[in-house]
């Protein structure tokens, strides 16, 4: 639909300026260069690029899917027009220091920026997500001589990068890599086995990609403990030249979404030539992807809050223009029939959707100013605060986004009527897109556990804490501005429900009843994610009330009025589900644990 804006403008405006202030990163030494007049800038061509550039992409990379001819990917030509201009973007390197090629961008500006881009086209600019992790990874851990030859060419778009962790028997139980790494007296690694799902793992864009890569050193010690970090390149440099190390790809999966961008089977040492550089220490594998992963995992949970808006908007133009039926107090049918979106039921679905996206949008800017104070803050005490609560909160961010942005995406499909059930309208395509958030990188099941078995816990519960004390700030702030203090109560009330029930489990994990404890992870993490998106809401409502408040008739006062309605429909239709996700986390319900598996 040519007015779909994707995301709006003047809600990102909100958050980075009103709502999260920004500009005031700009006092910190990193980021002094910077200023709103910079921000706008990058802000206003990531839009123009993501609306008039990637998003025409978006529906013919859906229906032909990247191919494998003559054992090698073809991408759509698409993608291939399309590549050289997302480089020149310069998001792959934008949040890293000017020494390696960044232009050293707060997360909380670069990550709207990208958010632009996945909502036009998730699978484009995909490809150099993965590279920007990659060689992260790289300048973290790496050597020079890596940086030197892998990293640079990666930041600057020349070469990609991928992730190969998975293995058909090490999916969410990386415990169990089995790719060898045989070391060798030239100093680099002989590799030997496979690799599943690996996103861009093949394409024709760049003449080589380099694949961080698990693995295990030959006697290495069993379990997580074990796993190295390699970089294997597709193909490696000898004399100057390009020549192909036993990397193969061996086909590709049919998947149901993320259509523009391949994910494959990669075959690493048939030929026994595979040479891997090791990235770090020996059996640090893990912990390297772990330190790296609060990255990603924002980034997994903008891609659910770009497909979800893109939808959502879709559905809001279409809402506005469809004419179906009349008023139910209109007994005469000779009336014009009214847009759909005069009936109630509709404006419900349309105003979920608003809470569940711009929610999960003030949730995703938050934490990423977390990344942001946990890198650069003032002073260490300010880094680690931040550093805490920015662990804590990705792995909320990411699961909140991919199973409620499911749902939003659902009820756009809805909200199409037969249409959206149709590949003529783009709603089908994007919950196709969505359904992928709740499963790579890491399921929403294992970011539950991460979350109650690790992150709550950590720390003596000081991550909880803070977490308590920011809500208290914003509770106190929307107290003063004038939101209805009710709402405010309620959500006090369940942060004392949230510590309490974490006190509980806590108990039963120090008891050694670990089951007993992860019994409800699911729901513990349902528990805390309506928690912390009901803050995000009440700190929304506490800032559009001020501004009314300056001048009641503001040129954004329909924004503000839809934020204070949002908020209140999120806690008094949400909040109120936490008493029941307490009592089941309490209640050690156990009819599923018990269920044998041959009685279904
Ligand atoms: C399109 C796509 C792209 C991908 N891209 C990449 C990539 O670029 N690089 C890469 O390395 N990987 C990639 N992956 C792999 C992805 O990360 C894995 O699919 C994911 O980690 C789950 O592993 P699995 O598929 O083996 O499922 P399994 O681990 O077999 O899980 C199946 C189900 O069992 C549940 N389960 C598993 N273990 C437990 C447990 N201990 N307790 C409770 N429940 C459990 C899971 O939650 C899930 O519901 C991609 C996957 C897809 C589909």
């Amino acid at each position: 639909m040519p007015n779909n804006p994707l995301v709006s403008d003047r809600n990102v405006e909100f958050l980075l300026y009103e709502v999260f202030d920004v500009e005031a990163l700009c006092h910190l030494n990193a980021y002094e260069e910077h200023s709103r007049e910079t921000f706008d800038l990058v802000l206003q061509n990531a839009r123009k690029f993501a609306r008039e550039v990637l998003f025409p992409t978006y529906k013919p990379m859906d229906e032909a899917p990247a191919q494998m001819v003559g054992g090698g990917i073809k991408v759509h030509p698409a993608m291939r027009e399309v590549y050289p201009h997302l480089v020149d973007q310069g998001m792959v390197a934008a949040t890293r220091p000017h020494e390696v090629g960044g232009q050293q961008l707060p997360h909380m500006v670069a990550t709207v920026c990208a958010l632009y881009g996945m909502a036009a086209n998730l699978s484009a600019v995909s490809y150099l997500g993965l590279t920007a992790g990659a060689a992260h990874l790289i300048e973290a851990f790496g050597n020079e001589a890596l940086k030197a030859e892998m990293m640079t060419r990666m930041y600057s778009g020349e070469w990609t990068g991928t992730m190969a962790l998975t293995e058909p028997q090490a999916g969410s139980s990386l415990t169990d890599v089995k790719t060898r790494a045989t070391p060798t007296e030239r100093g680099h690694y002989l590799l030997r086995g496979n690799k599943v799902f690996i996103s861009g793992g093949d394409h024709d864009l760049t003449e080589n990609i380099v694949h961080l890569t698990l693995a295990r050193i030959d006697e290495a010690p069993p379990g997580i403990k074990g796993v190295s970090l390699f970089a294997v390149p597709k193909k490696r440099l000898e004399g100057g030249k390009l020549v192909p190390n036993d990397v193969h790809c061996a086909g590709a999966f049919h998947k149901m979404g993320w259509r523009g961008i391949p994910s494959i089977a990669l075959n690493l040492g048939e030929n026994d030539d595979c040479q891997g550089w090791l990235v770090g220490e020996p059996h640090r594998g893990i912990s390297y992807m772990f330190q790296m992963m609060n990255e990603a995992r924002l980034m997994v949970g903008m891609q659910g809050i770009a497909t979800a808006s893109a939808a959502y908007h879709e559905s809001l133009e279409y809402a506005r223009t469809r004419p179906q039926g009349r008023p139910l107090t209109s007994k005469n049918p000779t009336t014009p029939q009214v847009p759909i979106i005069e009936h109630a039921d509709v404006r419900r679905m349309l105003l979920r959707q608003k809470a569940i996206v711009e929610g999960a949008l003030a949730l995703g800017v938050q934490t990423a100013r977390y990344a942001d104070l946990a890198a650069h803050g003032a002073t260490p005490d300010a880094r680690r605060r931040a550093f805490l609560l920015l662990d804590m909160m990705t792995p909320i961010v990411k699961s909140f986004a991919a199973e409620r942005g499911f749902e939003s995406n659902a009820l756009a499909v809805q909200i199409h009527g037969g249409y959206g059930y149709t590949s003529e309208y783009l709603p089908e395509a994007w919950l196709r897109d969505q359904k992928l958030n709740s499963l790579h990188e890491g399921t929403t099941c294992m970011h539950s556990m991460d979350l109650l078995g690790r992150k709550v816990v950590a720390d003596q519960g000081g991550a909880l804490r803070m977490l308590g004390e920011e809500i208290a700030a914003a509770t106190a702030r929307a107290a003063s501005a004038g939101v209805d203090a009710g709402w405010g109560a309620a959500l006090d009330r369940a942060v004392g429900t949230v510590g309490e029930v974490t006190m509980h489990l806590a108990g039963l994990g120090v008891a050694g009843q670990v089951e007993e404890m992860m019994c409800h992870s699911m729901d513990y993490l349902d528990l805390v994610s309506t928690v912390v998106v009901s803050w995000q809401w009440i700190l929304q409502a506490a800032v559009a009330k001020e501004k009314l408040a300056e001048s009641p008739s503001h040129a954004s006062s329909d924004l503000y009025e839809g934020k204070i309605c949002a908020a209140e429909y999120w806690i008094k239709t949400e909040l109120p589900r936490v008493e029941q996700l307490a009592h089941l986390c309490r209640s050690g319900e156990g009819s599923y644990d018990r269920m044998n598996a041959a009685w279904f």
